[in-house]
């Protein structure tokens, strides 16, 4: 490793918060499915920001919406109206099927905005009693970094040194029908759920599952809450993960690639029975809603309206999974996934995930681990077959290496 890599790594560690253990590797430049780093080396990008770059590093369709919005308006605040949010908050509730869209910025604002929603409708729509609504959520869950939010993370690092933490959640095994059948009483006005658990580690629920629960939620009177940060917007192969079943939530959380990979934008989407409980004055933000962020949210919305991507993340995707399973790897425990979305375990006396993504790293793929047993892997959507089977390729031989 040269000096440059080594120059900017230093100065991270020396003047950054140490929140961050990142792999050894800087990146100048990307475009598509590949990044390039100081030294020039290219890499595919196997991780695509954990879906935030759905659609590869800077779209070109992505980039010109937001260089033409950049040249005209970049903020107003919600105190006054500016031209692009009505259209882009119109083109998203379509896109759902819903009549109403709160956006914001940061995923974990969505999903908090998504708890004010839910437990104001508790009150206001259910009757349940002042500070008595309660949130069913699932362990392993990920749902963001906020206080509230880690207050129902069963992550023990994710919590431990940051309480006191918020009340009002009980926590149900995932997958588990009859579990969240039991959780249910008059308190609980929602049911928070991955459709996919991303950060677990890509675990799928067992058919049926969100067919359960949403008719849990129906004959109990809570909302059905989906936390499609990442894996809604084509990751799963479908626009959701909730499609999978058929399913319906009341309400959607979206964020990660609502953005383009450009900037944080993320969004609360519901019928008017459920948003409409906020008023002016009870929530909001100062980058909510800005132009520069919708423009670019609205060619999001643009690039999954034909549905080709989301078939091309389900064909790839059935071939990236097929591809890893079918080599019957002994390093490799199982393979979960769904769409170009892949959670590799490997078996407990592996080498750890985190030195298999070090040695992709080596061999020009970036891939990340999670949970020390799990390689995650979701490439962009836009990734050729070629350069998917040359990542593969490489996946596989270091996967092979490690069973010696
Ligand atoms: C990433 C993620 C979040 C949090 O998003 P941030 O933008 O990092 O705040 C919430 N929920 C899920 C499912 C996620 O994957």
């Amino acid at each position: 490793m040269s000096d440059g890599t080594q120059d900017v790594i230093r100065l991270v560690e020396r003047y950054s918060a140490p929140n961050y253990a990142p792999l050894p590797v800087v990146v100048a430049t990307a475009e598509g499915a590949w990044v390039t780093d100081v030294e020039g080396r290219r890499y595919v990008d196997m991780l695509s920001s954990y879906s935030a770059l759905n659609f590869g590093h800077r779209h070109p369709e992505l980039v010109k919406a937001a260089k033409d919005q950049l040249d005209r308006l970049t903020l107003t605040s919600r105190a006054f109206h500016n031209d692009q949010v009505g259209p882009f908050l119109r083109d998203l509730a379509e896109l759902c099927g819903k009549d109403l869209v709160l956006p914001m910025n940061s995923g974990a604002e969505g999903v908090e905005t998504a708890i004010k929603t839910a437990r104001k409708w508790g009150y206001d729509v259910k009757g349940v009693a002042p500070d008595r609504a309660t949130i069913i959520t699932c362990a392993g869950n990920f749902h963001g970094r906020t206080t509230t939010i880690v207050s129902f993370s069963t992550d023990p690092k994710a919590r431990q040194g940051f309480g006191p933490l918020t009340p009002g959640f009980v926590t149900v095994p995932f997958g588990d029908a009859d579990a969240l059948a039991a959780a249910f009483d008059h308190d609980v006005v929602a049911f928070l759920v991955e459709p996919i658990q991303g950060e677990a580690g890509v675990i799928v629920p067992p058919d049926g599952y969100l067919r359960a629960a949403r008719e849990l939620c129906t004959t109990n009177g809570a909302l059905l809450v989906a936390d499609e940060i990442q894996s809604g917007l084509g990751r799963a192969g479908s626009t959701f993960a909730c499609e999978h079943e058929g399913v319906e939530p009341d309400v959607y959380i979206l964020g990660k690639a609502l953005g383009g990979g450009i900037t944080p934008l993320s969004a609360v989407v519901a019928d008017t029975d459920v948003l409409g409980v906020l008023t002016p004055g009870t929530h909001g933000s100062t980058f909510g809603g800005n132009p520069l962020a919708c423009a670019i949210g609205r060619e999001v919305v643009r690039l999954l309206q034909t549905g080709e991507l989301q078939e091309r993340s389900k064909k790839l995707g059935e071939h990236m999974l097929t591809t890893i399973r079918e080599a019957n790897l002994p390093a490799v425990k199982e393979v979960r996934g769904r769409g170009l979305w892949a959670g590799v375990e490997l078996v407990p006396d592996a080498v750890p995930a985190r030195a298999h993504c070090e040695r992709l790293l080596e061999r020009g793929v970036l891939a990340k681990d999670t949970h020390e047993t799990t390689i995650r892997l979701a490439p962009p959507l836009v990734i050729s077959e070629e350069d998917l089977d040359w990542a593969l390729d490489r996946i596989l031989a270091v996967l092979e290496e490690a069973a010696r």
